[in-house]
């Protein structure tokens, strides 16, 4: 996640402030808005001293992510009570919990596509973002996407389901690809902060074998055909850092056989034992070798290989990989 500035929860505490000063006119709410607004005196006394935003146990800093959802904390994880603790667990299962709802088909079919996809994250909860949707009304097609929100945690989650309901909402209309990205990332700029942004990878697929694809700052899409590998680059920027940003998109025909690879860079900044990055080459020389492989076995496969690769190595980030291959 980009650095928070304390400027801008210095602002959210006042406007707690006044918040909760507007509250304590009703005389049955007093005591404990009293309670509140010395809390929220207190953090500002913290500001002021410069010890905000640090754990009062071990003084190393809290986790950006808790003090964006609560300003008010003052522990670090490791140093909440067993109760507290209980409660944060509950929290990340239930998110988690209704983030994998949001998940697509798994083996989703289409017109002659066939696809498959892994979403891992990281923690509890992912800020990636996978999505496929078939279109049976006006013209009728495949969309598929891919996005990575910048940071982990909670609030990367938050934003990835900020992403998704954007998306699904304007997946409704029947939008260019180009239209559909620009649209997103204007809501995305215009209802986030200015620190956040995330990079996707969308398009659409038809029944003819035709792909519309629009790549606004993500990892390269791979086009696998017979042991070639193309990699398809980014055409714009990542989406929310500028409200009024342009993209292209780029149109593949493909034919029986042949395979589109979407990952996030969780896989290509893999590291193994001795450090080294499994990185992009990698998996393109993967990618050639198994081009004959359904979209399935494929997934599979490269998991094996990134497991191979790690040895034992934990992941460092979220990972998702998506593949959608022309059939007949
Ligand atoms: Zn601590």
């Amino acid at each position: 996640m980009p650095e928070i500035t304390e400027s801008f929860l210095h602002d959210q505490l006042l406007a707690r402030r006044q918040k909760l000063e507007s509250a304590a006119r009703f005389a049955d709410l007093q005591d404990g808005i009293v309670q509140l607004l010395n809390e929220v005196d207190a953090a500002l006394a913290r500001m002021e001293a410069g010890t905000y935003g640090l754990c009062e146990t071990c003084h190393e800093p809290v986790e950006k992510d808790r003090l964006l959802a609560n300003p008010l904390i003052r522990l670090c994880v490791d140093h909440l009570s067993p109760d507290q603790r209980r409660a944060l667990e509950q929290d990340l299962e239930l998110a988690s919990q209704l983030q994998r709802g949001l998940l697509p088909e798994t083996n989703l079919a289409f017109g002659g596509w066939a696809t498959s996809y892994h979403y891992r994250p990281l923690g509890l909860v992912s800020g990636d973002y996978c999505d496929l949707v078939v279109r049976e009304n006006g013209s009728k097609n495949l969309f598929f996407a891919l996005g990575d929100v910048a940071g982990k945690g909670v609030a990367a989650s938050l934003l990835m389901s900020q992403l998704h309901a954007i998306l699904r909402t304007l997946n409704a209309a029947d939008l260019p690809a180009r239209s559909l990205v620009e649209r997103a990332s204007r809501i995305f700029c215009e209802t986030t902060m200015s620190t956040f942004f995330a990079t996707l990878i969308c398009g659409r697929a038809d029944s003819s074998g035709a792909m519309e694809l629009c790549n606004a700052g993500h990892c390269p899409a791979l086009v696998v055909q017979q042991g070639k590998v193309t990699r398809l680059e980014a055409t714009g920027v990542p989406l929310g850092m500028f409200c009024d940003g342009r993209y292209s998109t780029r149109q593949v025909q493909l034919t029986p056989g042949e395979t589109l690879f979407l990952y996030t860079d969780g896989v290509s900044e893999a590291r193994s034992r001795t450090n080294e990055e499994y990185g992009e080459n990698r998996l393109v020389d993967f990618l050639a070798q198994r081009s004959q492989l359904p979209p399935e076995p494929l997934i599979r496969a490269c998991l094996d290989d990134l497991s191979t690769f790690r040895s034992g190595q934990p992941l460092l980030d979220d990972l998702t990989i998506m593949a959608i291959r022309r059939t007949h």
